[in-house]
């Protein structure tokens, strides 16, 4: 007698996405998947109780299927599942991005940001700087991530000391946990700033392109050894901070397409844990060199295959390394807990569990919209610093990014896979208006560049069950965990 004849199977919401060779995955809103083929996936739509014992038990497993017989416990542990994937996007802002000034040696041709060391009008006031940290220490978050970025921030240290011990003293912490970053090219780390960042266990996050040439080419100095200085700035904090206090980030410009491997390397040589294959924001600046630095998704996700066949190449060699932005996709696919990467919530966080503090005096709902707000469109500016939380979190900008942000209402999205784990970004769909129009969702670098990496990352899943791959399951098992996150923002 089959099961089904005493409790039907009842399945449970899910998305299907088909993979290249005509399986299809299933995508479940709490962070699984499994993979199955046409015949199967119809069976388990039409008629869920004829599925095979052991995949039925896989399924039930992965909370694709339930019985239509009261299950109190498992029907528990799926709304706190599910509770725990939409923790970011329903929580209080836990990041606060506090640019103190947009001052910065290089001038990199994809950044927006660079302005001579000597220009003024380029840094925040103290008066904003102390504001921005009462509104930072309003939200009711019970960990707190407070980020520097610029600019290089670290051409501003006063104003960092003063932001730091204003929170770190403030009234309302009540004890609560605040981590601080400090992104920075560290060019100007001395180990002076140093004692001070290890009173408060404050970490850093820098660039590394790739060798010196790439690196060099990407982020232009006069004296042509950006390089070599940011070597010596992670020599100086490690030494002073810990092996551990340094992360670092790439971006990808049309340079670095043909180089995956030696970048890579290049992360493994400097003992760098955690290498983010970044593509070009076409923003600002880059948006306008976008001829010159830019390559098709198509040429990126090239490179991005490249980049981390060579990454886990080498943790077959027994070296502990891990691609980020993997990390991060996987997190969606594969993990229970969230790791609250503000860029890929659903609903859009932004201005939600992110805010921007600007070296202009605003407050933005993400970096991106700062950086709109560097060519031209401020629509995307929440308040003065200084205005408080409550009157942020409920501004024109705020209900924009609710309406425009939902996957649900989009047109595009409604009909996507990933609609769990991602939504409309309206600040990219701002970006790329014309005549007063948004652009499509679809249309946006956003929405191209999660659907190339859900399928990329799909595909690799898929592959690798079916190849029976357990040793590579279990080590992208555990970069789907979100530990060691940082500079994930
Ligand atoms: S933005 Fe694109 S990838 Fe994300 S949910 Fe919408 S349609 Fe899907």
């Amino acid at each position: 007698m089959s099961v089904g004849t005493v409790y039907q199977a009842k399945v449970r919401p899910f998305e299907t996405r088909r993979l290249e060779g005509g399986r299809w995955a299933c995508l479940s809103p709490v962070g699984e998947v499994a993979f199955l083929d046409a015949q199967i996936l119809e069976l388990l739509r039409t008629a869920p109780e004829e599925v095979d014992g052991d995949l039925r038990q896989c399924l039930k497993a992965k909370h694709f299927l339930t019985s239509s017989a009261s299950t109190p416990g498992l029907d528990r542990l799926y709304a706190s599942r599910l509770a725990e994937k939409a923790a970011t996007a329903a929580g209080p802002p836990a990041l606060h991005i506090l640019v103190p000034t947009l001052q910065c040696a290089h001038s990199c041709q994809y950044c927006q940001v660079s302005r001579a060391l000597d220009a003024q009008g380029f840094s925040m006031s103290q008066n904003e700087m102390l504001a921005a940290c009462d509104t930072i220490m309003a939200s009711a978050a019970e960990t707190l991530t407070v980020e520097f970025q610029g600019g290089d921030p670290l051409n501003r240290f006063d104003l960092i000391q003063l932001a730091i011990e204003a929170l770190a003293h403030h009234p309302a912490r009540q004890g609560r946990a605040i981590r601080f970053v400090i992104a920075s090219t560290l060019h100007q780390l001395t180990g002076q700033m140093c004692s001070y960042l290890r009173q408060y266990d404050v970490k850093l996050s820098t660039s590394i392109d790739g060798p010196a040439w790439l690196h060099n080419k990407n982020r232009p100095l006069p004296t042509r050894d950006s390089y070599a200085r940011t070597l010596q700035g992670i020599e100086l904090a490690r030494a002073a901070l810990g092996p551990d206090s340094v992360s670092a980030l790439m971006t990808t410009t049309h340079h670095s397409i043909e180089y995956a491997e030696a970048i890579v390397d290049e992360y493994v040589a400097l003992g760098l844990q955690d290498v983010f294959i970044r593509p070009l924001s076409p923003y600002g600046f880059a948006k306008r060199n976008l001829a010159y630095l830019g390559y098709s998704t198509q040429d990126f996700m090239r490179f991005y295959k490249r980049a981390v066949d060579r990454v886990l190449w080498w943790n077959g060699q027994g070296v502990a390394i891990r691609e980020a932005y993997a990390g991060l996709i996987l997190n969606k696919l594969i993990s229970s807990f969230d790791a609250g990467y503000v860029d890929l919530q659903s609903p859009n966080a932004s201005g939600r569990a992110v805010l921007v503090y600007n070296y202009d005096g605003w407050v933005y709902p993400s970096d991106e919209a700062r950086m709109l707000a560097e060519t031209g469109d401020t629509s995307f500016r929440m308040g003065a610093i200084g205005t408080p939380l409550e009157a942020l979190l409920s501004c024109d900008v705020s209900s924009r990014i609710a309406d425009q942000g939902d996957a649900s209402g989009d047109p595009d999205c409604s009909a996507c896979a990933f609609k769990s784990h991602c939504a409309p970004s309206p600040v990219d769909a701002a970006a790329l208006a014309q005549g007063g129009h948004a652009a499509p969702t679809r249309e946006t670098e956003h929405c191209r560049r999660q659907t190339a990496m859900f399928d990329f990352w799909l595909n690799r899943l898929g592959d690798v069950e079916g190849r029976g791959d357990t040793q590579t399951a279990d080590l992208l098992a555990r970069w789907a965990q979100p530990n060691s996150m940082a500079g994930a923002s």
